[in-house]
């Protein structure tokens, strides 16, 4: 069976400006005939004016996080029905930082994810364990639980990508070696098996955590890696394009 088109997703975080789609702009011009899909995901108030910029270029926008719910009284929360509307074509749900800082479940991660498919975008949903946890040896069972409680069945036949996020590597510079890095791939591939059957071939899984153009060509050639979420590396644009140019 083929594999999936890889994708390489930028994770801007609570960083840009509206001088900031500038950047965003090189990265559009500079992806060429890629054969990769290629995204940017801005801080939400981006989204609309970065589409807008983007339009007609390889390059899709994304949000970083949405409200499970469609709308109501939610004090400074987005809708995946706004995020639609300003342009976006993906979201990252579940992102650990959103786990750790806001308690945010796998159930309410699934609920996000619902959200996101009942408005046509494609969810990323991240997941990835602690260092205690890789130390106490659980990788693996916490990594597949969260891939068992984040995805709901209702992603069956629709466009999706999950993102290995282990959390010690995000923003440290740290990242596993690709021995680890397959081990895990492997194990989410094997889950999303049991899961969806035949449909599971055709998801991404994507590596997370210090990828640099640097380390990006040797990551995103290990076995079951199909593509990369990129936090800091995706804020310039060179350097956001030598990881794309790497896949
Ligand atoms: C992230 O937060 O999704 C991430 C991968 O960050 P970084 O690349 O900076 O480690």
């Amino acid at each position: 069976m083929n594999s999936p088109t890889p994708l390489i997703a930028g994770n801007w975080k609570m960083n840009g400006l509206a001088s900031s789609i500038a950047e965003a702009k090189t990265v559009a011009d500079g992806v060429g005939a890629t054969s990769v899909r290629v995204a940017i995901c801005p801080p939400s108030i981006l989204i609309h004016r970065m589409s807008q910029a983007l339009a007609g270029s390889k390059v899709l926008v994304g949000g970083q996080d949405v409200h499970a719910d469609d709308s109501g009284a939610f004090t400074g929360d987005v809708s995946a029905e706004m995020l639609a509307d300003a342009g976006a074509k993906l979201v990252i749900v579940g992102h650990s930082e959103r786990r750790e800082a806001y308690r945010e479940s796998d159930d309410l991660v699934a609920k996000k994810v619902l959200a996101a498919l009942r408005h046509g975008l494609e969810p990323i949903v991240c997941v990835g364990e602690t260092i205690d946890q890789r130390k106490a040896g659980d990788a693996l069972k916490v990594v597949t639980e969260q891939v068992r409680g984040s995805l709901p069945p209702q992603l069956d036949g629709k466009a999706f990508a999950v993102a290995y996020e282990p959390i010690w590597a995000i923003g440290t510079g740290l990242t596993p070696n690709n021995p680890q890095i397959e081990e895990v791939h492997g194990a989410i591939r094997a889950t999303l098996r049991e899961m969806f059957g035949e449909h599971a071939q055709t998801v991404p899984i994507l590596y997370g955590g210090s990828v640099k153009p640097a380390n990006a060509a040797e990551i995103l050639h290990a076995r079951e890696v199909g593509g990369a979420l990129v936090g800091g590396a995706s804020l310039k644009a060179e350097d956001f394009l030598a990881i794309v140019r790497a896949a």
